[in-house]
Protein backbone atom coordinates (compact mmCIF):
# COMPACT_ATOMS: atom_id res chain seq x y z
CA UNK A 1 0.00 0.00 0.00
CA UNK A 2 0.76 3.58 0.25
CA UNK A 3 2.88 3.11 2.76
CA UNK A 4 4.67 0.21 2.14
CA UNK A 5 8.56 0.76 2.55
CA UNK A 6 11.61 -0.78 1.08
CA UNK A 7 14.52 -1.49 3.12
CA UNK A 8 17.85 0.62 2.71
CA UNK A 9 20.93 -1.09 3.37
CA UNK A 10 20.68 0.42 7.08
CA UNK A 11 18.06 -0.93 7.74
CA UNK A 12 15.89 1.98 7.53
CA UNK A 13 12.43 1.41 6.31
CA UNK A 14 12.06 4.53 2.58
CA UNK A 15 8.38 4.59 2.02
CA UNK A 16 8.20 3.64 -1.90
CA UNK A 17 6.08 5.96 -2.80
CA UNK A 18 6.16 10.08 -1.72
CA UNK A 19 5.03 13.17 -3.32
CA UNK A 20 7.81 15.60 -5.21
CA UNK A 21 7.23 18.95 -4.83
CA UNK A 22 9.80 20.71 -7.10
CA UNK A 23 7.75 24.03 -8.79
CA UNK A 24 5.57 23.68 -5.86
CA UNK A 25 5.01 27.27 -5.07
CA UNK A 26 6.16 28.09 -1.14
CA UNK A 27 3.19 29.17 0.66
CA UNK A 28 0.02 28.20 0.19
CA UNK A 29 0.59 25.87 -2.64
CA UNK A 30 3.07 23.77 -1.54
CA UNK A 31 1.24 23.72 2.10
CA UNK A 32 -1.71 22.43 0.62
CA UNK A 33 0.14 19.69 -1.70
CA UNK A 34 1.77 18.11 1.46
CA UNK A 35 -1.31 18.22 3.56
CA UNK A 36 -3.07 17.12 1.22
CA UNK A 37 -0.81 14.28 0.17
CA UNK A 38 -0.30 13.42 4.24
CA UNK A 39 -3.85 13.56 4.73
CA UNK A 40 -4.69 10.69 1.99
CA UNK A 41 -2.02 8.24 2.99
CA UNK A 42 0.93 9.63 1.28
CA UNK A 43 3.84 8.69 4.39
CA UNK A 44 7.09 10.69 2.24
CA UNK A 45 7.82 14.42 0.75
CA UNK A 46 11.00 14.96 -1.70
CA UNK A 47 11.68 18.85 -1.88
CA UNK A 48 15.41 20.10 -1.99
CA UNK A 49 17.17 23.46 -0.86
CA UNK A 50 17.17 25.10 -4.47
CA UNK A 51 13.55 24.21 -4.57
CA UNK A 52 12.58 27.34 -2.59
CA UNK A 53 9.91 25.75 -0.58
CA UNK A 54 11.30 24.10 2.20
CA UNK A 55 9.46 26.23 4.82
CA UNK A 56 5.97 25.75 3.15
CA UNK A 57 6.45 21.88 3.70
CA UNK A 58 6.91 21.77 7.07
CA UNK A 59 4.37 24.38 7.68
CA UNK A 60 2.33 21.63 5.39
CA UNK A 61 3.73 18.58 7.67
CA UNK A 62 2.78 20.81 10.84
CA UNK A 63 -0.57 21.25 9.66
CA UNK A 64 -1.54 17.75 8.70
CA UNK A 65 -3.13 15.19 10.32
CA UNK A 66 0.53 12.80 10.60
CA UNK A 67 2.77 13.04 13.18
CA UNK A 68 6.69 14.54 11.99
CA UNK A 69 8.13 11.12 13.23
CA UNK A 70 5.83 9.51 10.58
CA UNK A 71 6.79 11.15 7.40
CA UNK A 72 9.87 10.34 5.40
CA UNK A 73 11.21 13.69 5.07
CA UNK A 74 13.59 14.40 2.00
CA UNK A 75 16.06 17.22 1.06
CA UNK A 76 19.20 18.01 -0.91
CA UNK A 77 21.94 19.15 -0.44
CA UNK A 78 22.34 22.03 -3.88
CA UNK A 79 25.56 22.58 -5.84
CA UNK A 80 27.01 26.04 -4.51
CA UNK A 81 26.82 24.50 -1.19
CA UNK A 82 29.10 21.56 -1.59
CA UNK A 83 32.16 21.20 0.15
CA UNK A 84 32.28 20.06 3.72
CA UNK A 85 31.77 22.81 5.89
CA UNK A 86 29.55 25.01 3.53
CA UNK A 87 27.37 21.62 3.30
CA UNK A 88 26.99 21.31 7.31
CA UNK A 89 25.78 25.24 7.07
CA UNK A 90 23.16 24.44 4.61
CA UNK A 91 22.00 21.06 6.31
CA UNK A 92 21.37 23.19 9.31
CA UNK A 93 19.57 25.93 6.84
CA UNK A 94 17.87 23.37 5.34
CA UNK A 95 16.17 22.12 8.86
CA UNK A 96 15.26 25.31 10.29
CA UNK A 97 13.61 26.09 7.25
CA UNK A 98 11.63 22.83 7.48
CA UNK A 99 10.93 23.73 11.72
CA UNK A 100 12.79 20.04 12.15
CA UNK A 101 15.08 18.47 14.17
CA UNK A 102 16.00 15.61 11.23
CA UNK A 103 15.63 14.50 7.83
CA UNK A 104 15.15 10.79 7.03
CA UNK A 105 16.97 11.36 4.37
CA UNK A 106 19.70 13.58 2.69
CA UNK A 107 21.12 13.62 -1.01
CA UNK A 108 23.98 15.34 -2.73
CA UNK A 109 22.20 16.69 -5.16
CA UNK A 110 24.50 16.54 -8.57
CA UNK A 111 27.78 15.02 -8.84
CA UNK A 112 30.24 17.73 -8.79
CA UNK A 113 33.73 16.51 -9.36
CA UNK A 114 36.16 15.82 -6.50
CA UNK A 115 34.18 18.24 -4.06
CA UNK A 116 31.39 15.82 -4.08
CA UNK A 117 34.15 13.70 -1.97
CA UNK A 118 34.30 16.30 0.96
CA UNK A 119 30.82 16.63 0.81
CA UNK A 120 29.83 13.46 1.29
CA UNK A 121 32.40 13.42 4.10
CA UNK A 122 30.19 16.02 5.91
CA UNK A 123 26.96 13.86 4.75
CA UNK A 124 28.94 10.78 7.14
CA UNK A 125 29.50 12.56 9.71
CA UNK A 126 25.85 14.01 9.85
CA UNK A 127 24.59 10.40 10.04
CA UNK A 128 26.91 9.23 12.83
CA UNK A 129 25.95 12.15 15.06
CA UNK A 130 22.55 11.07 14.05
CA UNK A 131 20.74 14.14 12.41
CA UNK A 132 19.93 12.54 9.66
CA UNK A 133 18.11 8.77 9.67
CA UNK A 134 19.99 7.96 6.06
CA UNK A 135 21.96 9.70 3.63
CA UNK A 136 22.35 9.73 -0.53
CA UNK A 137 22.77 11.21 -4.29
CA UNK A 138 20.59 12.01 -6.72
CA UNK A 139 22.36 11.82 -10.64
CA UNK A 140 24.83 10.25 -10.05
CA UNK A 141 25.42 7.73 -13.49
CA UNK A 142 27.85 4.41 -12.43
CA UNK A 143 31.02 6.35 -13.13
CA UNK A 144 30.38 9.15 -10.62
CA UNK A 145 29.36 6.15 -8.04
CA UNK A 146 32.47 4.31 -8.63
CA UNK A 147 34.93 7.30 -8.42
CA UNK A 148 32.25 8.33 -4.91
CA UNK A 149 32.92 4.36 -3.72
CA UNK A 150 36.72 4.43 -3.80
CA UNK A 151 36.87 7.44 -0.89
CA UNK A 152 33.57 6.19 1.36
CA UNK A 153 32.80 5.34 4.60
CA UNK A 154 29.12 4.72 3.92
CA UNK A 155 28.01 3.31 0.66
CA UNK A 156 24.94 6.07 -0.16
CA UNK A 157 22.29 4.37 1.00
CA UNK A 158 19.93 5.92 -2.08
CA UNK A 159 20.57 7.45 -5.96
CA UNK A 160 17.77 9.49 -7.16
CA UNK A 161 17.48 9.56 -11.31
CA UNK A 162 15.49 10.84 -13.70
CA UNK A 163 13.63 7.26 -14.63
CA UNK A 164 10.43 6.58 -17.06
CA UNK A 165 9.85 4.91 -19.84
CA UNK A 166 11.79 6.37 -22.45
CA UNK A 167 15.19 6.61 -20.10
CA UNK A 168 15.13 3.36 -17.86
CA UNK A 169 19.41 3.17 -17.39
CA UNK A 170 18.93 -0.56 -16.99
CA UNK A 171 22.28 -1.18 -16.56
CA UNK A 172 22.96 1.78 -13.82
CA UNK A 173 19.29 0.39 -11.93
CA UNK A 174 21.23 -3.17 -11.74
CA UNK A 175 24.79 -1.76 -10.69
CA UNK A 176 22.85 -0.10 -8.04
CA UNK A 177 20.61 -2.73 -7.19
CA UNK A 178 24.53 -4.84 -6.51
CA UNK A 179 25.71 -2.03 -4.52
CA UNK A 180 22.24 -2.22 -2.59
CA UNK A 181 21.58 1.55 -3.51
CA UNK A 182 18.28 1.99 -3.18
CA UNK A 183 17.06 3.39 -7.46
CA UNK A 184 15.17 6.11 -7.03
CA UNK A 185 12.66 7.87 -9.92
CA UNK A 186 12.45 11.37 -10.53
CA UNK A 187 10.05 12.82 -13.19
CA UNK A 188 8.39 9.48 -13.19
CA UNK A 189 5.71 11.25 -15.36
CA UNK A 190 8.17 12.17 -18.02
CA UNK A 191 7.14 16.29 -16.64
CA UNK A 192 3.84 15.36 -18.00
CA UNK A 193 5.19 14.20 -21.62
CA UNK A 194 3.76 10.54 -20.61
CA UNK A 195 0.44 11.39 -21.10
CA UNK A 196 0.51 12.45 -24.50
CA UNK A 197 1.75 8.87 -25.30
CA UNK A 198 -0.66 6.35 -27.44
CA UNK A 199 0.51 3.33 -25.95
CA UNK A 200 0.46 4.27 -22.61
CA UNK A 201 -3.60 5.38 -23.17
CA UNK A 202 -3.73 1.69 -24.61
CA UNK A 203 -1.79 0.30 -21.00
CA UNK A 204 -4.84 2.88 -19.62
CA UNK A 205 -7.58 1.08 -20.97
CA UNK A 206 -6.72 -2.18 -20.75
CA UNK A 207 -6.37 -2.09 -16.76
CA UNK A 208 -8.36 0.21 -16.76
CA UNK A 209 -6.49 2.87 -14.64
CA UNK A 210 -4.73 6.04 -15.37
CA UNK A 211 -1.86 6.83 -17.18
CA UNK A 212 -0.02 7.97 -14.20
CA UNK A 213 -1.00 4.66 -12.27
CA UNK A 214 0.05 2.77 -15.00
CA UNK A 215 3.67 3.96 -15.20
CA UNK A 216 3.94 4.59 -11.37
CA UNK A 217 2.78 1.42 -10.64
CA UNK A 218 6.03 0.11 -12.88
CA UNK A 219 8.29 1.77 -11.12
CA UNK A 220 7.08 -0.09 -7.99
CA UNK A 221 7.41 -3.53 -9.46
CA UNK A 222 10.96 -2.73 -11.03
CA UNK A 223 11.69 -1.82 -7.61
CA UNK A 224 12.41 1.85 -7.82
CA UNK A 225 10.83 4.44 -5.28
CA UNK A 226 8.65 6.54 -7.05
CA UNK A 227 8.29 10.53 -6.41
CA UNK A 228 5.92 12.05 -8.28
CA UNK A 229 4.39 15.49 -7.99
CA UNK A 230 1.36 17.82 -8.25
CA UNK A 231 -0.31 20.23 -6.35
CA UNK A 232 -3.49 19.32 -7.46
CA UNK A 233 -5.63 17.48 -4.68
CA UNK A 234 -7.69 15.25 -6.96
CA UNK A 235 -4.57 14.22 -8.72
CA UNK A 236 -2.24 13.64 -5.79
CA UNK A 237 -5.44 11.37 -4.52
CA UNK A 238 -5.50 9.17 -8.06
CA UNK A 239 -1.88 8.56 -8.55
CA UNK A 240 -1.48 6.90 -5.49
CA UNK A 241 -4.30 4.49 -6.31
CA UNK A 242 -2.46 1.98 -7.71
CA UNK A 243 -2.63 -0.93 -4.85
CA UNK A 244 -5.35 -2.76 -5.85
CA UNK A 245 -3.82 -4.25 -9.61
CA UNK A 246 -0.99 -5.53 -11.18
CA UNK A 247 1.14 -5.22 -14.06
CA UNK A 248 1.64 -8.44 -16.29
CA UNK A 249 5.19 -9.29 -16.41
CA UNK A 250 5.20 -9.03 -20.29
CA UNK A 251 3.60 -4.98 -19.79
CA UNK A 252 6.27 -4.69 -17.30
CA UNK A 253 9.06 -5.89 -20.53
CA UNK A 254 6.83 -3.54 -22.91
CA UNK A 255 7.19 -0.39 -20.88
CA UNK A 256 10.88 -1.25 -20.31
CA UNK A 257 11.50 -1.58 -24.14
CA UNK A 258 10.60 2.31 -24.95
CA UNK A 259 13.42 2.83 -23.87
CA UNK A 260 15.41 5.72 -26.07
CA UNK A 261 18.08 7.50 -23.44
CA UNK A 262 15.55 10.58 -23.78
CA UNK A 263 16.42 12.65 -20.75
CA UNK A 264 13.85 15.62 -20.20
CA UNK A 265 15.99 17.34 -16.95
CA UNK A 266 19.58 17.94 -17.44
CA UNK A 267 22.37 15.20 -18.29
CA UNK A 268 24.72 14.69 -15.17
CA UNK A 269 27.83 14.62 -17.25
CA UNK A 270 26.80 17.88 -18.42
CA UNK A 271 25.78 19.92 -15.80
CA UNK A 272 28.27 22.17 -14.68
CA UNK A 273 27.26 25.29 -12.18
P1 LIG B 1 6.81 14.50 -12.80
O1 LIG B 1 7.31 13.52 -13.79
O2 LIG B 1 6.39 14.05 -11.47
O3 LIG B 1 5.61 15.27 -13.54
C1 LIG B 1 4.95 16.33 -12.94
C2 LIG B 1 4.00 16.95 -13.95
O4 LIG B 1 2.94 16.04 -14.24
C3 LIG B 1 3.38 18.20 -13.41
O5 LIG B 1 3.30 19.14 -14.48
C4 LIG B 1 1.98 17.78 -12.99
O6 LIG B 1 1.06 18.81 -13.11
C5 LIG B 1 1.68 16.67 -13.98
N1 LIG B 1 0.78 15.66 -13.40
C6 LIG B 1 0.92 15.01 -12.22
N2 LIG B 1 -0.07 14.12 -12.04
C7 LIG B 1 -0.88 14.23 -13.13
C8 LIG B 1 -2.06 13.56 -13.52
N3 LIG B 1 -2.61 12.63 -12.75
N4 LIG B 1 -2.63 13.92 -14.71
C9 LIG B 1 -2.05 14.85 -15.49
N5 LIG B 1 -0.93 15.52 -15.18
C10 LIG B 1 -0.34 15.20 -14.00
O7 LIG B 1 7.92 15.67 -12.73
P2 LIG B 1 8.89 16.28 -11.66
O8 LIG B 1 8.19 17.19 -10.75
O9 LIG B 1 10.03 16.81 -12.44
O10 LIG B 1 9.46 15.03 -10.83
C11 LIG B 1 8.90 14.58 -9.62
C12 LIG B 1 9.74 14.97 -8.42
O11 LIG B 1 11.06 14.46 -8.54
C13 LIG B 1 9.97 16.48 -8.28
O12 LIG B 1 8.84 17.16 -7.82
C14 LIG B 1 11.13 16.50 -7.35
O13 LIG B 1 10.71 16.27 -6.02
C15 LIG B 1 11.96 15.34 -7.88
N6 LIG B 1 13.01 15.78 -8.84
C16 LIG B 1 14.30 15.59 -8.49
C17 LIG B 1 15.32 15.98 -9.37
C18 LIG B 1 16.74 15.76 -8.98
O14 LIG B 1 17.61 16.31 -9.65
N7 LIG B 1 17.02 14.99 -7.96
C19 LIG B 1 15.01 16.56 -10.60
C20 LIG B 1 13.68 16.74 -10.94
C21 LIG B 1 12.70 16.33 -10.06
Amino acid sequence: DLRGTFELHNGVQMPYFGLGVYLSKDGSEVIHAVKDALDHGYRHIDTAAIYNNEEGVGTGIKESSVDRKDVFLVSKVWNTDQGYDSTLKAFEASLERLGTDYLDLYLIHWPKGDLSKETWKAMERLYKEKRVRSIGVSNFLQHHLEDLLTSVEIVPMVNQMEFHPYLVQQKLLDFCNANRIQYEAWSPLMQGNIFDLDIMKDLAAKYNKTIAQIVLRWDLQKGVITIPKSSKKERIIANADLFDFEISDEDVKLLDSLDRGKRFGPDPDNFNF
